[in-house]
């Protein structure tokens, strides 16, 4: 899309047309702590890249950065309900709004103001000025003071300063000025590509899509990685992964999902190991599988959805000597959440509504009804020692399958 196509139109056009409003820009602010030092250019161009992919579909017109702002033209036909929707799954912004460019005096600033606050419903208002141009002869509660006052009289709506039913938002920038109606909070973090990348182990339960959002927040990029026990147990547990890595993908664009067939490692477990230790040994081959593909990925941690405690996998001993198998670190960013928080989250997110869709996870077949909870290393290395764990996990890996994810799905691209 061409950028003439969207270009923004002169104050004596927006006159000209009468009514006619000024396209609209996407004004997203980021922390201005994490924009200090030389880690500003690697973030503000991950979010631009980002902002372009999460409107791969709808085309945004130009993307620039201006100090703590990231500023993008949108198209007249997308809707500010989809525009909303798109930029809240962006990580990297504290709060955005959707705004109209307008001259840089006075009388187009209540114009423009007033058009707002008839374009939105409300009893109560309140201007919010920020002025980074500092030349612009009124500061910023000055602005606030002579706007609303405008407001006010053309509409007879009532100034709140406190609890306002709407509030119009003005930055005043060196090459013109912008008015919103309403700021909206952003997804906060780091945009998703700046930190990193890494794998996570993602089962179909609550927890490990609640700790892939926390990593994904935090500006790594994911891969997914899902056991499943089929032919032993029907398909449920793929299918929900499935979804659940569909539902994550739209947070980082592009996700790959290895469905890894664990019926035959779990055979040889149950075949030739002790009863207590087999969930250590799934997890353990687990581990060693997901380091595998991750490596293959470029990947340089795991994630897993992990809570101290939790159950007889998660005391601190097993946890110990079930990490030994892997050959990455291993992030566990709910660690320290209880069962409810992690749950509060999962629903957030929209996750928790698939993830208690019944399935039978492949970790509980076979479990004895008494597992060790204090696995020791030595004793584990024995019972591994009978099998061939190199050609397990060899084979599991060769018959990983992968299903890419793409947001917004593909179909809907232009150009
Ligand atoms: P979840 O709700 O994520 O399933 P959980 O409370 O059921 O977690 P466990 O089943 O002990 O806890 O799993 C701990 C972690 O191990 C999971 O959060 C996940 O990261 C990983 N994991 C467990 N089962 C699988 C699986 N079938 N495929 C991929 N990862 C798994
Ligand atoms: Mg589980």
């Amino acid at each position: 899309m061409s950028m003439d196509e969207h270009g923004e139109s002169s104050p004596h056009d927006a006159k000209a047309i009468g009514e006619k409003q000024a396209p609209r820009v996407l004004i997203g602010r980021c922390h201005e702590i994490v924009l200090k030092g030389g880690n500003r250019w690697r973030f503000v161009d991950q979010l631009k890249h980002n902002l372009r992919g999460v409107f791969a579909d709808i085309g945004i017109g130009r993307v620039r950065a201006e100090g703590p702002r990231i500023i993008a033209e949108l198209p007249a036909d997308a809707s500010d309900d989809l525009v909303r929707e798109r930029a809240a799954l962006l990580f990297g912004l504290q709060n955005f709004t959707i705004s109209r460019p307008a001259p840089l005096e006075m009388e187009a600033l209540k114009r423009e103001a007033i058009a707002a606050a008839r374009a939105h419903p409300a009893r109560s208002f309140r201007v919010a000025t920020r002025r980074a141009e500092k030349r612009f002869p009124l500061n910023s509660m000055e602005i606030d003071r002579e706007v609303g006052g405008a407001v006010a009289a053309a509409l007879g709506l009532k100034v709140d300063l406190e609890n306002p039913d709407l509030t119009i938002t003005i930055e005043i920038l060196p090459h013109g000025a912008y008015l919103a109606a309403g700021k909206h909070p952003g997804a906060g973090g780091l945009p998703v590509g700046v930190t990193g990348r890494g794998t996570v182990l993602l089962s179909g339960g609550i927890d490990s899509p609640v700790a892939a959002y926390r990593m994904m927040r935090r500006g790594m990029k994911l891969d997914f990685v899902h056991f499943h026990s089929h032919p032993l147990v029907s398909t449920a547990s793929r299918e929900k992964a499935c979804d659940l890595a569909a539902h994550l993908t739209r947070y980082q664009m592009r996700a790959t999902l290895a469905l890894v067939p664990f019926a035959d490692a779990q055979r040889e477990i149950v075949a030739r190991a002790r009863r207590p230790l087999r969930v250590v040994l799934y997890r353990r081959m687990m581990l060693r599988i997901a380091s595998a593909l991750a490596r293959r990925a470029g990947s340089s941690a795991l994630v897993t959805g992990e809570s101290l405690g939790q159950v007889a996998s998660q005391t601190l001993e097993n946890m110990t000597v079930i990490e030994q198998a892997a050959a990455l670190p291993i992030l566990r960013p709910l660690i320290g959440m209880d069962k409810n928080e992690i749950i509060a989250e999962a629903r957030k997110l929209g996750t928790f509504e698939t993830s208690i869709l019944p399935d039978q996870d492949c970790c509980s077949l076979f479990v004895p009804d008494h597992p060790e909870t204090r696995a020791r290393l030595v004793a584990v290395a024995e019972e591994e020692a009978a099998f061939d764990v190199d050609a397990i996990v060899a084979s599991a890996v060769a018959r990983a399958e992968l299903v890419r994810y793409e947001f917004p799905p593909r179909a809907q691209r232009v150009g």
